[in-house]
Parts: C-alpha cells; sequence; structure tokens
C-alpha cells in the first residue's frame, strides 16, 4: 500500500490492509482478552506481544533487504488503531517499537546500525526508549545525561523518568548529550544493550491507566558501543521525520481508544433499541454526535498521514505548517479519546461505569487520560502558539 488511505475513515474492523487486519485479528483473539487482566494487575501483554512478533507486525516498517515488510506509516498506523481498539497498552507498546524501527530504517545509515536493523528483523528484538529523564520531564530537546565519550569503552547512567516495558525490552535507545562539555540541546541518540546496559528501577508503575506499559523509572548505567550511536545530532533526526513519526504513531492509539469507546456505546444503544422496537432509544442522539467527532478524528489521523507521505516524497516534513498540524494533531487525538470515553459513558451510564459489565468504560476512560499527558498538551499549544506568532498563515 502507498496511497490507499480508506481504511482509515472506517472502523477498524472494516479495514482490508494487511497490517490492520493482522492488527485487528491480534487484538480479537490475543491483546483484548487479556486486557482487563493486563490493566487490573498491572502486568506487561505477554500474549500480546508474542503475537505481534509472530506476525511480523514490529519488524513490517523496515525495509525488506533487511528482513522487513517496507510497511507505510499509514498502514502501521492503522495497526496501531486496530490494536488499541482492544487493549491499548498493547497498542502502546508497537507504537513506541515502531517508531524505533522507523528511525533505524530512516536516520540508521552505518553499517552498525544496518547490521542491528537485520538482527531486529531476524530475532524479533523489542525496542524500548528511555528518552525523558528525571530533572527535566518530557521535554526531549534538552538532557542533563551526558555521553562519557573519552572513556574506552564509552559509557552513560542516567536517571530515566519513565521508559515503558524496559523490563522486557531486547535494546533500549536513549539520548544524552554528545559529551560531558556539550551543551544541554547538544544531543545524540544511541542504542543499549545487555549485557553491557544495566537498569535498576527506581519506581513502580502503578499509574491511572496504560497500566500494562509497565513504564517504570530506571537508574540506566550502560557502555556504549560506536556502532550503536545514530550518525547524526538528535536535532536533525528529530526535525526530518523522527518526531512527525512519533506523533503519526502515538496518536493512532488515542484514536484507536476513541473507536473503543464508541463502540460500547453504540453496542449499549443497539441494545436498547432490540428491547424496544419501533421507537428510537433517547441516547441514539447522543450516539450520532459522537460518532460525529469520531469521524472528525479519523480523518485528522488519515490526513495527516497522508499530508506526512506527500511531503517526505518531497523531501519537505520539516515544513513549519506540517509540524504545526502535526502538534495539532496530538491535541485533537489525545481529547478526542477523553471526551469521547466520557460521552460514552453518559450514553451507558451505570452499565457504563459498572466494571462488570460488557458496556464497561472502566479501562477505557482511564487509559484515554494518558495521551493528555504522555507528551504534555500544554507543551505542543505552546509551540504552536510561539510559531503563530511568526508565521503569516494559521
Ligand atoms: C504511559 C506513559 C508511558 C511513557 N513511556 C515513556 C517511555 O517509554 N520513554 C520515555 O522516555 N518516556 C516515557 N513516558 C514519559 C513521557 O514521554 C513524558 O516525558 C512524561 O509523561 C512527561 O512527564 P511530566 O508530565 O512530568 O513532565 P513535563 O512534560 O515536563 O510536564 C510537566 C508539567 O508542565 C507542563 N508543561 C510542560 N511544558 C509546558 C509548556 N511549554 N507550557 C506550559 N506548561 C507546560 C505540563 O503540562 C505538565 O503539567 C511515558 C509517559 C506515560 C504517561
Amino acid at each position: 500500500m502507498t496511497d490507499y488511505w480508506a481504511d482509515g475513515l472506517g472502523a477498524p474492523a472494516d479495514a482490508q490492509g494487511k497490517w490492520e487486519r493482522i492488527a485487528w485479528e491480534i487484538g480479537e483473539m490475543v491483546a483484548g482478552p487479556n486486557s482487563n487482566d493486563v490493566d487490573r494487575n498491572a502486568r506487561f501483554p505477554h500474549e500480546a506481544v508474542a503475537a505481534l512478533k509472530e506476525s511480523g507486525l514490529l519488524s513490517a516498517l523496515l525495509p525488506v533487504t533487511h528482513g522487513g515488510d517496507d510497511a507505510t506509516m499509514g498502514e502501521i498506523s492503522g495497526a496501531i488503531r486496530a490494536l488499541a481498539f482492544h487493549c491499548a497498552s498493547s497498542a502502546l507498546v508497537l507504537a513506541m517499537h515502531s517508531l524505533e524501527t522507523f528511525s533505524l530504517k530512516r536516520h540508521g545509515l552505518t553499517p552498525g546500525l544496518q547490521a542491528l536493523a537485520k538482527e531486529v528483523a531476524a530475532e524479533n528484538l523489542l525496542i524500548a526508549n528511555a528518552n525523558s529523564e528525571v530533572g527535566i520531564g518530557g521535554d526531549i530537546s534538552r538532557s542533563i545525561c551526558a555521553l562519557q565519550n573519552e572513556t574506552n569503552p564509552m559509557t552513560i547512567e542516567k536517571q530515566a523518568l519513565a521508559v515503558s516495558y524496559g523490563e522486557y525490552a531486547d535494546l533500549v535507545v536513549t539520548i544524552a548529550r554528545r559529551s560531558p562539555e556539550a551543551s544541554e540541546s547538544d544531543q545524540i541518540m544511541f542504542f543499549c544493550r545487555p549485557p553491557q546496559l544495566q537498569m535498576e528501577p527506581t519506581s513502580v508503575w502503578d499509574s491511572i491507566g496504560l497500566r500494562g506499559t509497565c513504564s517504570r523509572g530506571f537508574r540506566i548505567t550502560a557502555e556504549v558501543s560506536p556502532d550503536l550511536i545514530y550518525p547524526m545530532p538528535l536535532a536533525t533526526m528529530i526535525n526530518d521525520g523522527g518526531g512527525q513519526s512519533r506523533q503519526l504513531l502515538l496518536n493512532s492509539v488515542w484514536v484507536g481508544l476513541a473507536e473503543a469507546a464508541a463502540a460500547r456505546a453504540h453496542a449499549f444503544v443497539r441494545e436498547a433499541g432490540r428491547r424496544s422496537i419501533g421507537t428510537t432509544p433517547a441516547t441514539a442522539l447522543r450516539l450520532a454526535e459522537l460518532a460525529v467527532e469520531l469521524q472528525e478524528g479519523r480523518s485528522l489521523l488519515v490526513s495527516t498521514a497522508q499530508r506526512f507521505y506527500e511531503l517526505d516524497k518531497m523531501g519537505d516534513v520539516q515544513n513549519a505548517g506540517f509540524l504545526m498540524a502535526m502538534r495539532s494533531l496530538k491535541v485533537s487525538t489525545s481529547t478526542l479519546a477523553v471526551r469521547t470515553a466520557t460521552e460514552a459513558l453518559s450514553i451507558c451510564g451505570i452499565a457504563g461505569y459498572r466494571r462488570d459489565s460488557p458496556f464497561s468504560l472502566d479501562r477505557i476512560l482511564r487509559d484515554s487520560h494518558g495521551g493528555v499527558i504522555m507528551g504534555s498538551n500544554e507543551r505542543n499549544l505552546q509551540d504552536n502558539a510561539q510559531m503563530l506568532l511568526a508565521r503569516k498563515q494559521i
């Protein structure tokens, strides 16, 4: 698939693309049935990740020559949305891993990183990231941690704020200042891997939602191999597709969560309709309103993915208007998920409020709030506010 986008405009269950269908089936058969247990016990979704590995989805973005499938961002965005319908934690694992395979494909130009990309595909390695840092928070344009580049081997020590599925990953990508003398924004990105990597947990992950991501804090110490360092500055990687792909992949989770909430409300209203044949349940109108918002979210996600694809062909992903649109997508989809879950709750009433009902919105409602803070909406809006002051067009 390159220029087929209709899949993203309808329900994920109806999508026909290869990766969307595979993700939907994994969601239906594996991730969904385990999602409440994953949530209740704040445990890693082992079953879903094993199925993702077996299906080839973890390496789908990588080039065919490296053992991948050359899947497009639109396809993987659709797969993440489909999986998030069933289990947002599993979908986030796929999204976070995929943004690292995207970077490997696009920026992993050295022989060492190309060999690593092949190994990721051949061995189905799972990649986590330890970018945010205690003392800095979510602003990844700055680092306290520095690569000790004058020792042999080179080393790092980092207080990572949150590393999703850090304990279960085969590789951890992180960012640091280039050297102890480098400024806080002179950063590079590199892979760390056991046995040269040690991760000592510094917090537990007992969160409101997205509990299956197991995003504990860690004290990270590692010896860093020069072969596993990206050959360009972090800022170049972020501007040249890294930041854009991150937004697209993570935001697919929030749209999938909105789909899940809407589907529960839909099922509830249909059941009410079956009980009173010949009349339209009062909640049907609320559902129709909710469908309007859901369609806006779907369309926004697809049109942004499409714009990414077109701009990339023209070598213009750094287009300022597009960067602004990406941040707007983040704010829009994350708040859509919260709003849809809340509205679905008011449609389902007590059946949605109960945890033991097929219409329960418990997990979806809690998970949806994660989107608002996973990359601060305030930060996104402030960045756009500054840009708007300089731009002639909105
Ligand atoms: C489920 C989940 C999984 C995660 N997984 C990972 C992971 O795998 N790897 C990783 O590195 N990190 C991960 N994180 C961390 C995440 O990426 C962010 O770094 C983190 O959520 C931000 O934490 P914070 O809100 O304390 O900090 P900040 O983003 O620094 O925000 C602190 C406060 O300041 C406000 N604020 C920030 N900037 C501005 C501004 N410009 N204007 C006004 N207000 C502002 C925010 O709204 C917030 O209230 C995860 C987080 C979550 C929730």
